[in-house]
């Protein structure tokens, strides 16, 4: 069968793979984009609230050597985020424009809005962001529940936030006006090597070959690299799929610009972004998913979740705004947790994807990176994502202490949408579960809790001596 040919293959009908395509045709490169009109309501980036949130992504108990290097990955995106925006804007209709403004919102209802706050805001210090402490009561839009008051609100008035809508349309008008990439609104159904060159099969039976291939199918990056049977270092990356839900509603509440939690209980915490015309964005979920990642259905518990905490945190009249859209799409994770772009084991083959929940924000440098990486030009900056050699990026890891942080997260998001467990409890069952998890997996200090529990029943064999066990547990 002939086949059709370009320099490179660009596979994704996301943010990160449009962004990639026009960043190759800059340097001259011919695209051949597979972008699927119809997958990209299930996409990701169309789910997403598009905030460019490089500061108030940061969250206090994720600060190691990776961390490091995900966080200034964010503010140089973040910085040059706009200026790439009016670049590929260049030459179409203004649909819409980059909107700079983010308060975050520490309440009583998050275990740790007060301690990321304060975080943030040191952060946004050590990088020469502008950002101001507001009394809550003067932050227009601001009216939650008296329950759900704001302990603390931080200003971060260059924090950029976009419409993804807006987004989109102007990536695919500029796509349109670039010659040099051609569109293929098909699914590549199959993907292979024929000898050194990448050959796609679309669903139309359509062949595609070329020099080199960029996958960035978001979280089905993994499937289509499987399909190559490239290596990373460690074996073909593992995609998760991190499920959010969103809601498009139509209000007259005129907020001033994003108004957010801190990250929460896995998720970039709860948030309103307005998109103007009326309308405002609220989001947004984060659910782990390992296995199907088919056309994702928002459920009851998580538009709950959602409705829930907005109009108590944020403001107690969005309760009766009008729903216009639910979204829901699958935020690409790796499985070490880390963005993952760049040349693979193959020379002909790379990936760009593990975005997680924010690829919105990273687009433009993850697109310029790969693009350099294609072209086989030097980097100005050395990628520490790079597929082959991630090592360095975990030389500080140790999973036993996160996996036992991750609890407090883990009781915060069970006691959704109240989160409110009373007196210490939230602490004690944090410290019960904790104690649990070294004593089944061997974890220093889990011979202590089998030696209390045996003392216990030994001397009170009765299950209401159970309370007295979590009483006891250090956790
Ligand atoms: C609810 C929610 C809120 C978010 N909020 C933010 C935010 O505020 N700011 C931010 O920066 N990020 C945010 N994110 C994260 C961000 O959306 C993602 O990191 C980013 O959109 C990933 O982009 P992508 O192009 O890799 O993947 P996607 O946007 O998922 O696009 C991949 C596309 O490729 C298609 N595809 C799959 N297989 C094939 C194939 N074989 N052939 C062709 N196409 C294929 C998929 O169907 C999909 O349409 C959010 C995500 C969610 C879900």
């Amino acid at each position: 069968m002939a086949g059709r040919s370009s320099d490179v293959l660009v596979i994704g009908a996301g943010v990160i793979a449009k962004a990639t395509a026009l960043a190759l045709s800059k340097l001259g490169k011919s695209v051949t984009l597979f972008a699927p009109r119809d997958l990209l309501n299930v996409s990701a980036t169309h789910a997403s609230g598009a905030m460019l949130g490089s500061f108030a992504e940061f969250t206090k108990d994720r600060s190691g050597i990776a961390d490091h290097h995900e966080a200034e990955l964010r503010i140089r995106s973040g910085r040059s985020w706009e200026a790439w925006f009016e670049e590929i804007s260049d030459g179409g209709d203004r649909l819409g424009r980059v909107r700079r403004g983010t308060y975050i919102v520490a309440s009583n209802n998050g275990l740790m809005d007060l301690e990321n706050i304060e975080y943030i805001q040191t952060q946004a210090d050590k990088y020469g962001e502008p950002n101001e402490w507001v009394d809550p009561r003067d932050v227009a839009g601001l009216l939650p529940h008296r329950l759900s008051r704001a302990v603390k609100v931080l200003s971060l008035p260059n924090e950029g936030y976009i419409d993804s809508g807006v987004l989109l349309a102007t990536l695919d008008g500029a796509l349109a006006r670039r010659a040099a990439v051609s569109v293929v609104d098909s699914p590549v159904t199959s993907l292979r090597l024929d000898g050194d060159r990448p050959t796609a099969v679309t669903a139309d039976g359509e062949r595609h070959t070329a020099d080199d291939v960029v996958v960035a199918a978001g979280v089905e990056s993994a499937n289509l690299l499987d399909q190559l049977g490239v290596p990373g270092q460690h074996g073909t990356p593992t995609l998760l799929g991190g499920r959010g839900v969103s809601i498009v509603v139509r209000s007259p509440i005129e907020f001033p610009g994003v108004m957010r939690t801190p990250n929460r209980d896995f998720a970039c915490g709860s948030h309103v972004v307005p998109l103007g015309d009326g309308r405002t964005y609220l989001g947004a979920t984060n659910r782990l998913e390992v296995v199907d990642f088919g056309r994702p259905m928002p459920s009851l518990g998580e538009l709950h979740s959602i409705c829930h905490s907005l109009a108590n945190e944020i403001n107690v009249h969005l309760r009766t705004a009008s729903v216009v859209e639910c979204r829901a799409g699958y935020r690409p994770i790796s499985s070490d947790g880390y963005p993952f772009f760049g040349q693979t084991a193959h020379p002909n083959v790379f990936v760009a994807t593990g975005t997680y929940r924010n690829g919105v924000l990273m687009a433009p440098v993850i697109a310029d990176v790969v693009a350099r990486e294609v072209c086989r030009q030097a980097a100005d900056q050395e990628n520490p994502f790079d597929p082959r050699n991630r090592e360095h990026l975990f030389a500080d890891r140790d999973v036993n202490a996160t996996m036992l942080a991750s609890l407090r997260q883990v009781v915060s998001f069970v006691q959704e949408p109240d989160g409110n467990l009373p007196f210490d409890r939230a602490a004690e069952l944090e410290r019960l579960l904790a104690a649990f998890l070294r004593a089944g997996t061997g974890m220093e200090g889990g011979d202590e809790v089998a030696d209390l529990f045996e003392r216990i029943t030994r001397r009170y064999p009765i299950s209401e001596a159970m309370p007295i066990l979590m009483y006891e547990v250090k956790g």
